[in-house]
């Protein structure tokens, strides 16, 4: 049976980004006859500056929403990073594995240190090695597929490599995991800014849509989105026409059309913003419902996340047992 793993960081509210980019696919891959784990990976908020009780908030609410969103308890695993000691056990063998070199390459250490600098905040060294913590995230479970949005490739290839690497110094003792990524809206882009990702923390939340933004908070978002400048039409260019493209390919993950393909179908801007708010209301309607139902009774998702963690442990723990002796200890 494939072994699916992936996690989601506590770090804001979840986003229409992260729903299409990965947590539809989880859900998905949960449907089929897989064995998959999905993790809330809580010390990965830790690397940049935190509010601790904001941190424990957000957490419930991610695991929550996932549950809301279609994982079933039943059938996949879900827990919290920091429940399950073996992930930073590992960490620290495959900080030895790693180089200072090939983290400090990581586009996404580069993007956050350089804000954290701008900021006036330090660089928490957990900023540099957490790419080698998430490596061990995936690595603890023998997986062999992580379903991620376009942004995580770049640390999915390093836990390949490090995962490799280890196995040919020490012995065939890891999984190698391959990357998956969604064929349409592996990167949805800031409505505001279509030239950054739609993030957790994006500009306040003007051009950043959120799974649990009421209707007509999606509505005026979507309807105020940056098109591009030109009278070109509406055509699928993601290099010369951003904006457009952005919202094409909403559109096209919420209806399964191709964005190419739905381009030909509008005259105007007006009328393409009109259909993907409608669309991206429907898809997280059910969602947000559900979701209600579900912070009703945060001792069931507490329990969830108890029994989650317990798995988890039970199938890292004898993972982490065979790279600690494989590497001398
Ligand atoms: P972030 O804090 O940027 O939301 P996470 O690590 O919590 O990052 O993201 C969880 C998952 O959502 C990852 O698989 C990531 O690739 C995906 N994701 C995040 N933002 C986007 C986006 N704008 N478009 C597509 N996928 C995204």
């Amino acid at each position: 049976m494939t072994r699916i793993f992936s996690g989601v960081k506590p770090t804001g509210h979840l986003t229409l980004g992260n729903y299409l980019g990965a947590v539809r696919q989880w859900v998905a891959a949960d449907q089929a006859p897989e064995d998959a784990l999905f993790c809330v990976v809580d010390l990965h908020a830790l690397t940049i500056e935190h509010d601790p009780a904001r941190v424990r908030r957000l957490s419930r609410e991610a695991a929550t929403l996932l549950l809301a969103a279609g994982l079933s308890p039943e059938k996949c695993t879900l827990f919290v990073q920091s429940h399950v000691d073996e992930h930073t056990r590992l960490a620290y063998l495959l900080e030895c594995t790693a180089t200072d070199g090939e983290l400090r390459r990581m586009i996404q250490y580069k993007e956050k240190a350089a804000a954290a600098q701008a900021a006036g905040a330090g660089v928490r060294l957990s900023l540099l090695t957490y790419p080698v913590l998430m490596a061990a995230d995936i690595l603890a479970y023998d997986t062999d597929e992580v379903p991620v949005g376009e942004d995580q490739r770049q640390h999915v290839e390093l836990t390949r490599d490090l995962a490799v690497r280890f196995n040919q110094r020490y012995g065939p003792t890891f999984a190698v995991p391959k990357v998956t990524l969604p064929a349409v809206a592996a990167r949805v882009m800031d409505l505001q800014d279509p030239t950054s990702k739609m993030g957790k923390s994006g500009d306040a939340g003007a051009g950043v849509v959120f799974m649990l933004d009421e209707p007509g908070v999606v509505r005026k978002k979507v309807m105020r989105a940056v098109t591009d400048s030109g009278d070109g039409g509406v055509v699928y260019d993601r290099a010369a026409r951003p904006g457009v493209a952005n919202l094409l390919d909403v559109l096209g993950a919420c209806t399964g059309a191709d964005p190419v393909v739905l381009a030909e179908g509008y005259g105007g801007y007006g009328a393409l913003k009109r259909d993907v708010a409608d669309a991206v209301v429907e898809l997280l309607r059910p969602v947000r419902e559900r979701h209600a139902e579900l912070a009703a009774d945060p001792g069931a998702v507490e329990k969830v996340l108890r029994a989650g963690a317990e798995r988890a442990r039970g199938l890292a723990r004898p993972v982490v047992d065979r790279a600690y002796r494989a590497i001398g200890l």
